[in-house]
């Protein structure tokens, strides 16, 4: 009977790149990623032990699969495989390489072996693959099997290291990108629309840590769904964080009534998105970050022109507007909203803004949206708001 045993390590591959950089900020940005994965384990009370080496981690843990599974959640992590650990002599890796086989070969199909070797060894990679690949061959005479190098069914795969080596069969892939935190703070408006969500998780995986701010219009102008949709969203995007988080609710539906009875009806978008960039401006001074993150992409919505876009930048002077999805097609957006999983949260029913009007303008005039905010008092409407907004523990 085989003997019963379970994956070890977990081997973690960084993200492609963070081994771009230059040797110090590698080090910096690869040490980060195991801060983070030692600090998500903890929290889900798995028993660790990482060692870092330049390039690489390797994840001791009586639960390597439940651990690997946990990893692939990590930004900077660009996959990770559970492994079985040994040291680096060939009988060891032999061994070894033929329990994984056993566990994870069946009968009457294909297999490779590979191998890739860091340090000085008495054998090259290809004398390991040899080797291994025979044995397998030996103990499975009756089974059917068959070697395949371009297609096969299952790859047993073997990484050596100085005096150590790994065998495993499996690769998950991470998010990839940079750590997070790396890169500061950014505000984002976050709607619990489809878009919103994914310009923040792009914003996450290059290593910004997310601020979401929601504009509450209920009930007049939109509804508690629609606020639990973008508190949902917020919750999954810091589940990616692995960590707690504030997000900034802000009682809109004053501001709005306003907006919409003094402006131009086919203006209402435009002065409502000024008007939430300036709000967010001035919360991004309190958290003193760098800059406001936004679900927009040219032309998916009337206020997505880049005439529109124009127009909305000019309502910030002191902060950028960066807008991840820019370029993206809807199809696009919505596959990685399905990915990270906000999707099925904002195709929730609720009632989304009843104040936008049927043909809202294409392309605003400038002049035409600066006079309705000269008469409304926009800067004093923007203080009044936020002393109005709530801070949200997700
Ligand atoms: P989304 O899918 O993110 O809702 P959308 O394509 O429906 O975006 P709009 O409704 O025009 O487009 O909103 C454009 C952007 O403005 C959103 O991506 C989001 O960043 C921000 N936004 C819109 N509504 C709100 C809101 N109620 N609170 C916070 N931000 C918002
Ligand atoms: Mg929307």
């Amino acid at each position: 009977m085989a003997e019963e045993w379970s994956y070890d390590t977990v081997i973690v591959r960084f993200g492609c790149e963070v081994g771009v950089k230059s040797s110090r900020t590698r080090v910096h940005y690869e040490k980060e990623v195991c801060k983070q994965i030692e600090k998500l384990l903890e929290a889900e009370g798995i028993d660790h032990r990482i060692e870092y080496v330049f390039g690489r981690a390797y994840v001791a843990s009586g639960d390597a699969v439940r651990a690997a599974k946990l990893a692939t959640r990590i930004f900077g992590v660009s996959s990770v495989s559970p492994a079985l650990k040994t040291s680096s002599k060939i009988d060891d890796i032999v061994h070894t390489a033929l329990k994984v086989a056993q566990k994870t070969l069946k009968e009457r199909i294909t297999f490779a072996v590979r191998c890739r070797r860091t340090g000085n060894h008495p054998y090259t990679s290809m004398d390991i693959c040899r080797k291994v690949g025979s044995e397998i061959l030996q103990l499975f005479k009756e089974n059917g099997l068959k070697v395949n190098l371009k297609n096969p069914d299952v790859t047993i795969k073997i990484e050596v290291r100085d005096d150590k080596a790994y065998v495993y069969t499996e690769e998950y892939s991470g998010p990839g990108g940079f750590p997070l935190g790396v890169q500061g703070k950014v505000i984002c408006l976050l709607s619990g629309g489809i878009d919103s969500p994914v310009a923040c998780w792009l914003m996450m995986k290059r290593g910004a840590l997310i601020i979401p701010v929601y504009f509450d219009s209920s009930p007049t102008f939109s509804d508690e769904a629609s606020r639990m949709k973008a508190l949902d969203c917020a919750k999954v995007l810091f589940r990616w964080a692995g960590r707690k988080g504030e997000m900034y609710v802000i009682p809109y539906e004053e501001a709005l009534t306003t907006i919409k009875r003094e402006s131009p009806e086919r203006y209402t978008c435009i002065l409502c998105k000024r008007f939430m960039y300036r709000v967010a401006e001035k919360i991004a001074e309190i958290e003193k970050a760098e800059g406001i993150v936004t679900g927009e992409a040219v032309g998916e919505q009337a206020s997505q022109t880049l005439r529109n876009l124009r127009v909305l930048n000019e309502a910030v002077k002191r902060y950028p507007v960066h807008r991840p999805l820019l370029g993206f097609d809807k199809v696009e957006t919505e596959a990685i909203a399905r990915k990270i999983g906000t999707y099925d949260i904002s195709i929730k029913k609720s009632l989304g803004c009843t104040a936008a009007p049927r043909h809202p303008i294409l392309k605003a005039k400038l002049e035409e949206v600066l006079e309705v905010e000269k008469r409304i008092e926009v800067e004093k409407m923007v203080e009044e708001t936020l002393e109005k907004a709530k801070k949200v523990e997700i």
